[in-house]
């Protein structure tokens, strides 16, 4: 009989290997939500019944807040604090509420419309608002389903009770949380991109994510299918040979997970017995528990913005104090390394206010921000300096371009400093390090290298603004290569300033999580990484199995110049 297999070609988010059965998730659409007219005097029961429908929607976002918090996963409940957000939205709420009395249309069609028109505004205005557009989508659909019940259905028998690999036009975040973790296998996706809220989701369940594979007609429900999530590829009904090869693949993964779980105590090295630092990115205490039962070399990262956002007024300097203490506390004697706020764009708390701007990811970020909010930036020093006193604190300036916005930077420290001594508050001098992600600190890494103790590589802005691409918008991902040679141009200009200075580079964006791309980090000359502190396991095992890259490959790897030849370097 011929083989029917298909193979599919996608873009993977996270790697790993399964062989299991499709089942095919399909979201209700739109077009089901019942529209009709309603006399007036039905009126004041569609309001209740709108304002019920809300009351039920807020309940399960505070729900999936609660259970993303208690499963540390601060994406997730950033995420679902964001939607609680739009929820709340009192113009949004006037909006549906008039079209109810000015239209006389039934609850869900008043809510289909106002959000339709906030949904189109945010994909046709700025491209930046495209994630927006999708947040907006999901709190839509979620109203609308508290009103029926009913939401997306798995179009096939297994359902949700055993494991199966989640097929599905698009994630929503909330469709991902809602999944129960132990029967996923992997998450597989027409649309999406790296840094989509629903695919960062996605990814901490650790099993392989792949988007922008063409579903419709290829695969059906109950299809067996076999995920290869290092190569992008999706085996649909695959042929007995194909089938026998992954076998002994996934056999193969399993035995070298197996090995990991006996070293997992040991710090991390590549097989060859090199040391490499490995770090957690956090921006919550609370993740600080995920690390107790692993070896790790420190908190790489902490994005405080996190810590301001999900308040409703700026945390106060003892507030933070506490918070910085108590992390620095729990890493019991490792470097933790604090950046301070890199507010703008889409990191913006709701209480602080910035100009109107056109252009907001080139406009008011990380190091511009300083001059509107001195106060608090001037806080977050003086509650960091305070608290590395109790432990092992660095301080990172993020966003820099060039030698002025360390300086304005450094001068900050200092009036922390001044005001600490006056005030008698007891703190600790800590070395300042600086965030390289734009192209601009990166061409001048050598000059700012000097000016500073250390420095983190940022590869996600690095990459958007070297390539003019913005991270997680579905038009350019594309173009949003995430092992660019423009990237890799840079990186070889940076870690060359990095040894001539003797500074530590550390590489923290979301490329860093992807174990495929070591050898070459390696080859390059980085030795220090931090990552999600769910992905350092998984690193780590790589780490200890790690093959060399050989010099001719790295030469090429240099020399390419096409997303492809570097796609062909890594097997893709
Ligand atoms: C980066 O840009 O690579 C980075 C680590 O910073 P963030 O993702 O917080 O912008
Ligand atoms: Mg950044």
């Amino acid at each position: 009989m011929p083989s029917r297999m298909k193979i599919l070609k996608g873009q993977t988010a996270s790697p790993g290997l399964v062989m299991g059965m499709a089942c095919l998730y399909s979201e209700k659409e739109a077009d089901q939500v019942p529209h009709y007219a309603v006399d007036k005097d039905r009126v004041e029961t569609e309001i209740l019944r709108l304002n019920e429908a809300i009351e039920k929607a807020r309940d399960t976002m505070k729900d999936m807040i609660k259970a993303s918090r208690e499963l540390f996963d601060k994406r997730a409940s950033e995420i679902f604090s964001a939607h609680l957000m739009i929820l709340d939205d009192p113009v949004l709420y006037d909006k549906i509420a008039t079209l109810i009395k000015t239209k006389l249309i039934n609850a869900e069609h008043a809510v289909d419309d106002a959000f339709e028109e906030y949904i189109r505004s945010y994909e046709m205005s700025d491209l930046h608002f495209s994630e927006l557009a999708h947040d907006t989508m999901d709190v839509k659909n979620r109203i609308i389903f508290s009103f029926s019940g009913l939401s997306g259905r798995f179009e096939c028998p297994t359902g949700e009770r055993q494991p199966v690999v989640i097929v599905s036009k698009r994630l929503t975040p909330s469709l991902v949380i809602a999944m129960p973790k132990k029967n996923i296998l992997a998450f597989i996706t027409e649309e999406g991109g790296f840094t989509t809220h629903a695919t960062i989701l996605a990814r901490s369940y650790n099993v392989p994510v792949i988007f922008g594979v063409d579903i419709e007609d290829n695969i059906n429900c109950a299809d067996r299918v076999i995920i290869d999530g290092f190569h992008g590829k999706v085996f649909v009904e695959p042929d007995k040979k194909t089938e026998k090869l992954y076998a002994k693949k996934i056999e193969e993964l399993n035995k070298k997970k197996a090995v990991c779980e006996v070293r997992k105590e040991e710090p991390s090295q590549t097989k060859k017995g090199a040391r490499i630092k490995l770090k957690a990115n956090i921006s919550l205490p609370g993740e600080m528990e995920l690390l107790k039962s692993i070896h790790y070399d420190g908190v790489g990262l902490l994005r405080t913005e996190f810590l301001f956002i999900e308040k409703e007024l700026p945390p106060t300097e003892d507030e933070q104090f506490r918070m910085y203490r108590h992390i620095a506390e729990e890493a019991d004697g490792r470097e933790v390394t604090l950046r301070l706020l890199d507010i703008g764009c889409d990191k913006m708390p709701g209480y602080l206010h910035l100009p109107p701007q056109d252009n907001p990811d080139l406009g008011i970020r990380g190091a511009r921000a300083l001059d509107f909010f001195y106060g608090i930036y001037l806080a977050q020093t003086k509650a960091a300096l305070r608290a590395a006193k109790h432990g092992n604190i660095r301080i990172l300036f993020p966003m820099v371009s060039d030698l002025n916005d360390i300086n304005e930077f450094k001068d900050l420290a200092s009036k922390a400093r001044s005001a600490l001594k006056r005030e008698k508050k007891a703190f600790k001098e800590v070395p300042q390090g600086i965030m390289i992600e734009t192209p601009s600190a990166a061409l001048l890494s050598d000059v700012i290298l000097k000016n500073v103790d250390f420095a983190n590589i940022g590869s996600n802005d690095l990459l958007q603004y070297t390539l003019a691409a913005s991270r997680g918008n579905p038009t350019v991902e594309r173009r949003y290569h995430i092992m660019h040679p423009a990237l890799i141009k840079l990186m070889e200009i940076i870690v060359a300033s990095g040894k001539r200075n003797k500074k530590e580079l550390c590489l923290c964006g979301e490329i860093a999580s992807f174990a495929e791309f070591y050898p070459f980090f390696l080859s390059l000359g980085i030795e220090s990484f931090s990552v999600a502190a769910s992905k350092i396991d998984h690193i780590k095992c790589d780490l200890l199995h790690l093959k060399r890259i050989s010099p001719s490959l790295t030469n090429k790897l240099y020399r390419s110049v096409t997303i492809e030849e570097i796609d062909r370097i890594f097997g893709k």
